[in-house]
Formats: C-alpha cells, structure tokens, sequence
C-alpha cells in the first residue's frame, strides 16, 4: 500500500508579490503516478504510429492554442512566480515558439545509411517512450516546454512533475494540449512534491529517460538513482556565471548591461552573471557608473509594465539569499518594497574574498559580487574557478581575445559584448557541474531517441 506514506495531499500556490493564497492544487498520489505511466505508455505506441506529418500538425495546434492564451498564460505566471509581465509574456510566447520548432523537426528526424560491405546498413532513429520532466520554480512555462516540445515530437510521451510552488501554468498547458486536440494522455501534469512525485518518476521502471532541471544537489541524487536502471537522464543545473569586463571593451555598455545580466527575474536564473570579474585598471570607474544603473532599477509590482524586477518566489527562497548578505558587508544596493510579499533589493558586494560563499555558491536572488583581475590570464583563471560551467559573458574590442577567451572558459553558453544566452534554435546545457546533455537547438528531438543499427545482408538465401 504505498498510498499511505505521509505526503501533503495538497500544495498551496501563493502569490510571491503579497505572500496571500493564490489555489490549493491536489498532490499526485503514488497509484496516480502508477496510473498515469500506464496510461501515458500506451498512449505513446498509438502516437508514433501516428504518419509524422499528422504529429507535426497537432503539435502545431497545440502551438497556436497556447499563442491564442498567451495573455492568460503570462498573467497566471505573474501571479504565482511574480515574473514581470514583460518577462511572463516572452515566457508563453517561448512555449508556443518552442512546440513550433520542435513541429518542424517531425519529418526531419532521418536516420543515416552507412555504407558496409555484403548488404545494407541503415540506423533507425526511435522514440524512448514515456519521458519523465522534472521542472523548477524559476521558469515554470519555458523549461517544462524544453523538454516536452522535442520530446513530443520525437514521439514519447510526457509526464511533466511541476515544482510544488508553481504548478499553475503547466496545469494549463495540458488542458490547451487537450483543446488542441492532443491524445489524451500523451502529456500529463503530475503536481506534487519532488521526493515523493518526482522521486516516483525517476524511480519507475515505465520511465525511460528524465529531464531534469533544478539545484545541483538534487540533479546528482537524481542522476544516482537513475544509475541504477541505466535509465536516461538530461540535468540542467546551476551556475555561478562570470560577466568578464576588460579594460578595452566600451565600458559605457557593459554598465549598462550588468544590472539585468543578474537581475533579470530577481536573479533566480541559473545563467544569471553574478559574479563580475573587472580588470582592475578600470574597476573603479565601473563601480562609479554601476552604482545609479543599479538605483535607477524598478522593483516592484511584476504586474506593471514599468517593472523590471519582482520578488522572490518564497519565505524560503526570501532567507536563503538573506543568509548569504550580512548587511555590514559594502556594496551597491538598490531599493524594493517592503511589508507583504518577498522582496530583497538589487545587491552588489564589493572587496569580497574570491572564495567567499556569496562569491562561490549559487545565491538564486539579485545578488552579485565584484572580483578585480589583472589580465587575461586572471580573468580566465577566476572565471574557471568554480565547480560551475553554464554560461558567462565577456566585454571586449579585441576580437583576438573575443576568440581566446571564450574558448578557454569552460561553460556551455557564452556572449561576447552581450548577455544572451537562450534561443530555442541554439543549443543550451552545461559544462561541470552545471548539467549534462543539452537542451533546444537543432539536436533537441534527438536527445529524445534511441539509435537502432540494422544490417541487411545483400547475400542469396
Ligand atoms: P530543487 O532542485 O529542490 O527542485 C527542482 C525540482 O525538482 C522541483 O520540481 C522539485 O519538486 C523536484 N525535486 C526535488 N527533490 C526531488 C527528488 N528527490 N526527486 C525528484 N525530484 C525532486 O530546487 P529548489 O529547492 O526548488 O531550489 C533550491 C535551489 O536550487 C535554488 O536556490 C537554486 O540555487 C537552485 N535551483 C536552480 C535551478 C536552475 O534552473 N538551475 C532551478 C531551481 C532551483
């Protein structure tokens, strides 16, 4: 009977910006869970039998139902992740943009025919079959779309566990998936705690691959148990990212680049730059023109369209990031609301000591810290120095060291004179321990597969 663990049997969803109840949203129960990978199994056989044309167009569908609720999807992430409008609405948009491109690699999913001596070689290029996506809190709408777009469309089936406090949209987009004229079952949303939910995921044997995207901490647990059945697994983990600022570069536009690199959704980002490496010839005048771009920031309600920066998603979150900023410590700080609701204004630590926790681990809010280095070899030296890899960026004119140094930091996403680091049609993933796999970009159904190798003999039976 393993329905009588002790599990919540409900999660409450609050808004992040008053801290007031927004729905209480049922758990997932161990024989659901059970249930629905049966379910999901079967509707997966009937789905890639299904002619990739007629795949690619209900996919397309579902695309266009989530762009027809677009409005309503952002406004619903406001409210219970306290993204910014702005933010929000690029977030459903993504979505839709993400089931469109992963539509568009159905009939392009081709295997390859290998020349061999004595017959014919050709490899095959099959779906895993029922695939279990783990998502975060921070981006709730684009990351469980990461991986159920190719995954769909590579022909598995999707059960999508939602993080406990922001299950709300992905609970939508299954309804629009439904509407769009999806097979029931084929993409499921299961609420519920990530060491019982989750955890039944990774654990069942009916899964056949995981995508997960979290902390660093349950990403290895993850991929421990996974071990055990050889089962696939995609990590996306943190980062510690550098925003690399050389003496050289216009320095005008990298300050003005630096807030939102590590603001940008309240810092709870895992690409966030936040640690800034300056050379040291120009790190006072950074300083100087960093500190009004930092004041000049709005913080406020996410659901104004001025906003640029909300709150935290929780109590919890709000004092984990409180215990990395003692107040004594000097730095740049911005302002945000005070009274209800999770708010901790833009903070940027200075002198601090390179192996510092606020400068070594993953904050997960609006605080970065400012490291000074000497030259090339320094900067490339502390930007490595972490047990990260995900992203980082760096400000030059010098387009030889543009090419050195972002082939000699190791991290799977680098911006050279910008803060970009996602498109759907690129790859995304990390090096170390930031993840493993990729996400998005041309190979991302492939992620999806399985290759199958098979021989005809050519020779007289
Ligand atoms: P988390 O890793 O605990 O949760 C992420 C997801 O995994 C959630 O859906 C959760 O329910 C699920 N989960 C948790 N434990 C699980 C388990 N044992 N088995 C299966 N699934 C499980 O992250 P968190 O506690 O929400 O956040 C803590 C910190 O993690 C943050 O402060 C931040 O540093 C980091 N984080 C990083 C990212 C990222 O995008 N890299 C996202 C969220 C959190």
């Amino acid at each position: 009977m393993r329905n009588v663990l002790p599990y919540a049997s409900h999660h409450e969803v609050l808004n992040p910006t008053t801290g007031r109840l927004l729905r209480s949203v049922p758990a997932t129960t161990l024989d659901e869970v059970d249930a629905a990978v049966a379910l999901a199994a079967r509707a997966q056989e009937r789905w890639t039998r299904l002619a990739p044309a007629d795949r690619a167009r209900l996919l397309r569908r579902f695309a266009l139902a989530v762009d027809a609720h677009l409005e309503e999807l952002a406004q619903l992430e406001v409210l219970e992740a306290g993204h910014t409008i702005g933010n929000a609405r690029w977030e459903a948009g993504n979505v839709r943009d993400l089931l469109d491109f992963a539509a568009g690699g159905v009939e392009r999913l081709n295997g390859r025919q290998i020349p061999v001596p004595g017959g014919l070689n050709i490899t095959i290029l099959e779906p895993l079959g029922v695939i279990g996506v783990i998502a975060p809190w921070n981006f709730p709408m684009p990351i469980a779309a990461w991986g159920t777009a190719p995954a769909l469309a590579a022909g598995n089936a999707v059960l999508l566990k939602p993080a406990e406090t922001t299950p709300l949209t992905a609970l939508r987009l299954a309804e629009l998936a439904l509407e769009a004229g999806l097979p029931q079952h084929l993409f499921q949303v299961l609420p519920g705690a990530g060491d019982i939910v989750g955890n039944a995921l990774v654990e069942h044997p009916g899964v056949a691959k995981i995508v997960f995207t979290g902390s660093t901490r349950v990403g290895k647990a993850i991929m421990a148990r996974c071990a055990e059945q050889v089962k696939r697994v995609t990590l996306e983990l943190g980062g510690k990212s550098p925003n690399i600022v050389f003496a050289d570069c216009d320095l005008e536009a990298a300050v003005a680049a630096t807030p939102m690199s590590f603001l940008d959704n309240s810092g709870q980002d895992c690409c966030a730059r936040t640690r800034i490496l300056v050379q040291r010839s120009v790190h006072d005048r950074f300083l100087e023109r960093l500190a009004p771009a930092i004041a000049a920031i709005t913080v406020g309600d996410p659901a104004d369209e001025k906003t640029q920066m909300g709150p935290l998603i929780s109590r919890a979150q709000l004092d984990r990031v409180r215990a990395y900023v003692p107040d004594a410590l000097p730095g740049i700080r911005g302002t945000a609301p005070t009274g209800a609701g999770f708010w901790f204004p833009p903070t940027v630590l200075t002198e601090v000591d390179a192996g510092a926790p606020v400068a070594c681990e993953e904050v997960f809010g609006p605080v970065a810290v400012v490291l000074p280095f000497d030259d090339e070899a320094d900067a490339i030296r502390l930007a490595n120095a972490t047990p990260y890899g995900l992203s980082g960026s760096l400000w030059t004119r010098d387009i030889g060291r543009a090419i050195r140094v972002s082939r000699a930091v190791a991290a799977g996403n680098l911006s050279v004179n910008s803060h970009s680091s996602v498109r759907y049609w690129t790859p995304f993933g990390g090096y170390k321990q930031s993840g493993l796999g990729r996400e998005l970009g041309p190979d991302a159904l492939a992620a999806f597969t399985e290759t199958k190798n098979v021989f005809f003999s050519s020779t007289e039976v």
